[in-house]
């Protein structure tokens, strides 16, 4: 069942709800009864700030180089 995460305009609740396909998406605030706004990401996708890889491989024989 697909996700849907909604956000009021007025007093800013965020909420996401399961929805079958058939039927009707949310309008309106539970609470306030104010317009909603549908989120494109659902909360449950997570975009985490670490998506970066630097791989320096700097590790390991870091050793100055041995004199004969
Ligand atoms: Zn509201």
């Amino acid at each position: 069942m697909p996700t849907y995460a909604y956000r009021c305009t007025e007093c800013g609740t965020e909420f996401d709800i399961y929805q079958r396909f058939d039927e009707d998406s949310l309008t309106n605030c539970p609470r306030c009864d104010a317009p909603l706004r549908k989120l494109f990401s659902p909360t449950g996708i997570v975009f985490k700030g670490s998506g970066f890889y630097r791989t320096d491989s700097r590790k390991g024989s870091s050793t100055p180089s041995s004199k004969d």
